[in-house]
């Protein structure tokens, strides 16, 4: 087995997208009451989200009915396979 190429973006790119969903949850404690908040990135989507910028996660909390905010990074690697004739 070959070794695989890994390629990172370490600037900060625009995605160009308009909605960005993950099918990814996020939890985090409300600052408020101290419960844990879930966000699901498969229904909060990322607008214009950008690469190895700052976002803004929305998380809302059912215990004390309030929104609240985190911060994220998103991060892109790239892994580059076996050649192959086309
Ligand atoms: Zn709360």
């Amino acid at each position: 087995m070959k070794d695989k190429d890994v390629l990172k973006i370490t600037e900060i790119v625009e995605l160009q997208i308009k909605r960005f969903y993950l099918p990814i949850k996020l939890k985090k404690e409300c600052p408020r009451c101290g419960k844990s908040s879930e966000s699901d990135l498969s229904m909060e989507y990322l607008s214009y989200p950008t690469v190895n910028g700052k976002e803004s996660i929305p998380f809302y909390c059912d215990a004390c009915d309030s929104w609240f905010a985190a911060d994220a990074t998103l991060r892109i690697s790239i892994e580059v396979g076996d050649t192959k004739q086309i």
